[in-house]
């Protein structure tokens, strides 16, 4: 096994939120290589976007917001976002010269007796002086448990594994969620299967635009969870799903009524207490993600609720260590603004610490 590796700075993934904060951790003056290095356990660029489904083109992903220092300026909207953002993203490593190692995957995280942390990969072991944690969710999706899972003779799959309607054509699906996922599966799936849609709770639609007074609702709802340890709800619970001219057309049709989430799953579809039934070849759990962050266990930094707290972008009981495009920065703006707020709290930090290696 090769000799650990000596740096200031090591950022965990290359999604928006890890090359956000390896632009900035050079703009603060940290040397990409010797300074600060990016891991990232893809074989390519693109972060989550490389893996997303075939069918998401820029025009029906909610907006992606472009990188600091560099236009985002696809040929066309109709582009799929797992071909268009990937190209961009690869595009600003090589303008930037980022310093990303890939594949690397990190399977620990320790604190060192010398007050480093040994960053543990299937590549040897780096040690540094700060931590940037862009791992973002993508590697975790949620999928719920209901009495009976495990009999259901047809085939269960989480939105991570959708990869296109044409599968479904004839079938029966139930979709599980409340999201903006399954509302955009449902519109694809819908013409050409039997569709039914349950939902925990009944969903608001949103008419009119979402303004920057909501957003910023919704992030501080965010913000005061995940500072207090605990489980933020969904950002649809704050904001409401957006009514376009699709969902519009699909909600006169009938293709949105929601029924409840059934009580248990059989080998043959869902039932609900009250006897009813829909029979089903197919559950698509569009049930989300939680944050990819077990290689951060033997930090032991997680509440109960299994959140790590953070104050802004740091640690709350570990302010070396800075979380970005976790809990209020979970999106493509949010994680742009982490990256700069983490590169400014780190500089500061490690000044006050041990001299550079840079
Ligand atoms: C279907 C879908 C559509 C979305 N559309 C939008 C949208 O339109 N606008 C928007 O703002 N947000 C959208 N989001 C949310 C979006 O995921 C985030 O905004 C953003 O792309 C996440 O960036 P990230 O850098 O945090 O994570 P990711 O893009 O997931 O990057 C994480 C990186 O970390 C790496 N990694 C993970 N674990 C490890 C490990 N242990 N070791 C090494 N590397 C690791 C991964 O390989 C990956 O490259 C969408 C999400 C989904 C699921």
């Amino acid at each position: 096994m090769s000799e650990p590796r000596d740096v200031d700075v090591v950022v965990i993934g290359a999604g928006q939120a890890g090359l956000s904060a390896a632009h900035h951790l050079a703009r603060q003056g940290f040397a990409p290589g010797s300074g600060f290095v990016v891991l990232d356990g893809d074989a390519a660029p693109g972060g989550a976007w490389q893996h997303r489904w075939p069918s998401l083109t820029l025009a029906t992903t909610h907006r992606v917001h472009e990188l600091p220092g560099l236009a985002f300026e696809p040929a066309s909207e109709d582009l799929p976002a797992a071909e268009a953002v990937p190209a961009y993203f690869a595009e600003y490593e090589r303008r930037f010269a980022l310093p990303v190692e890939r594949p690397v995957r990190v399977s620990a995280v320790r604190r060192t007796d010398d007050g480093r942390f040994a960053v543990e990969t299937d590549r040897g072991t780096w040690r540094a002086r700060g931590l940037v944690n862009a791992t973002g969710t993508w590697t975790r999706p949620f999928v719920p448990h209901y009495p009976g899972q495990e009999t259901f003779r047809g085939r269960q799959l989480h939105t991570v594994g959708y990869r296109g309607a044409a599968e479904f054509a004839g079938r029966s699906v139930v979709v599980v969620g409340g999201g903006a996922s399954a509302v955009q599966l449902l519109g694809e799936i819908a013409p050409v299967a039997r569709t039914t849609w349950v939902t925990r709770r009944p969903p608001v639609w949103r008419e009119g635009p979402f303004g920057e007074e909501q957003g910023r609702e919704a992030v501080a709802r965010v913000e005061a969870a995940v500072r207090a340890g605990r489980m933020p709800g969904s950002v649809v619970g704050v904001t409401g799903l957006v009514v376009t001219p699709w969902v519009r057309r699909a909600l006169d049709d009938g293709v949105l009524t929601r029924l409840p989430v059934f009580d248990r799953i059989t080998p043959d579809g869902v039932a609900w207490d009250d006897g009813r039934t829909v029979a089903a070849d197919v559950i698509l759990w569009a049930t989300g993600f939680r944050a990819a962050v077990g290689h951060l266990a033997p930090l032991r930094l997680r509440t109960r609720d299994g959140v790590i707290p953070v104050e802004g972008t740091t640690a709350v009981d570990e302010p070396r260590l800075q979380l970005v495009g976790y809990g209020p920065s979970a999106s493509t703006i949010g994680a742009n603004r982490a990256g700069r707020s983490a590169a400014v709290a780190l500089r500061r930090l490690l000044a006050a610490d041990l001299p550079r290696s840079a």
